[in-house]
């Protein structure tokens, strides 16, 4: 396969037919750049993220997996600044030129730019190691997107979905065991919020998507936002595949385990009766654990009331705790 029949094939699998009303570019893949047209009232939003083979994924992961979830994982951060994705770009390096592994992949991609109504509107090809990446730009109302900077002292704090799920079934794979379906599909197939986000775009103060672990994230919502937080560690949403864990296991899998694409996000506390509309509209589980305080601290509760004191955040690269899979 030649770099350009590479280029045709991904175009014709992974192209969209954008619905009615959908903002398509003016001009997409086949000249030097693409021209997109914003339309009035409304702002980009842009984000890019990289998937690298042995860090991010592991070397056996089926092709379809992979290009589904280079996208989604920035789906994912569209949907937490409440954006409503538009275009994508795919910058790609590849190994070989492997046309069945190729058509795997953005049969993967296809699948979920289809869903979430997103267009490929350019890219890049070589050949190197194994590297996905992927720069997404999505539409937001002017003025609207939402922030990590907006938490307020007394905001209650919000999850979406359930926590922990990814990291077990890599913690499960890394000891030799076979995970139960539903983590695997978070691990490989993760949903990004993306209409959650917009429904919390007239609600949340902050909003970020958990990629890293959720004490990272809500870390970063903390320092934004210049406040500290109080989790109630027994309250934080989790699927019974992770019954049979110790405690401790499940709770570090939970709080710093990572790769969930879940929302974490803050609301004023007067208004959340709106969370159980926000459940029934979306199917999205919503839970409340914990509250934003002035303190500048994050304290996560134990039931007996003690402090929890996690042995790490979060998966930060260059750190020591870097370990292989991400
Ligand atoms: P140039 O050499 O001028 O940078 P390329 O040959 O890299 O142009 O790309 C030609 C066209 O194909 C461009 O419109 C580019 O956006 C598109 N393209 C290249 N690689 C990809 C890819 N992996 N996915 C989607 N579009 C791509
Ligand atoms: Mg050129």
């Amino acid at each position: 396969m030649s770099e350009f029949d590479l280029i045709k094939r991904l175009q014709e699998i992974i192209s969209i037919k954008p619905a009615a009303g959908h903002p398509s570019c003016v001009i997409g893949i086949g000249d030097d750049g693409a021209v997109l047209a914003v339309p009035p009232g409304r702002q980009l939003v842009v984000t890019t993220d990289t998937m690298v083979e042995a860090v991010h994924f592991r070397s056996r992961s089926a092709a379809c997996d992979l290009g589904y979830k280079a996208l989604a994982v920035n789906l994912s951060d569209l949907a937490s600044m409440g954006a409503e994705p538009a275009w994508f770009f795919l910058a790609l390096t590849l190994p070989s030129a492997d046309s069945a592994w190729l058509e795997s992949f953005a049969q993967g991609m296809a699948d979920l730019a289809g869903t979430s109504g997103i267009e490929l509107a350019g890219g890049d090809t070589t050949s190197g190691p194994l590297s996905i990446t992927i720069t997404a730009l999505g539409l937001v109302e002017t003025g609207k997107a939402l922030t990590r900077s907006g938490a307020q002292e007394g905001d209650l704090l919000v999850v979406s979905g359930t926590l922990g799920d990814a990291a077990f079934a890599l913690h499960t794979m890394n000891a030799g065991g076979t995970p139960d379906i539903a983590s695997r599909n978070a691990l490989d197939r993760p949903v990004p919020r993306l209409q959650l986000g917009r429904c919390l775009q007239e609600l949340a103060t902050s909003c970020i998507d958990v990629s890293d672990g959720l004490l990272a994230d809500l870390g970063h919502i903390l320092l934004a936002s210049g406040k500290g937080a109080e989790i109630e560690l027994e309250r934080l949403p989790g699927s019974n595949s992770m019954n049979a864990l110790e405690e401790s296991e499940r709770l570090e899998l939970q709080t710093a385990g990572g790769d969930d694409y879940e929302l974490c996000f803050t609301i004023p506390p007067q208004r959340r009766s709106e969370l159980e509309q926000i459940e029934k509209e979306t199917g999205n589980r919503l839970t409340v654990i914990g509250e934003i305080t002035a303190s500048g601290e994050l304290l996560c509760k134990t039931p007996d009331g003690g402090i929890y004191l996690p042995m790490k955040r979060g998966y930060e690269h260059f750190s020591r705790n870097e370990a292989g899979d991400k």
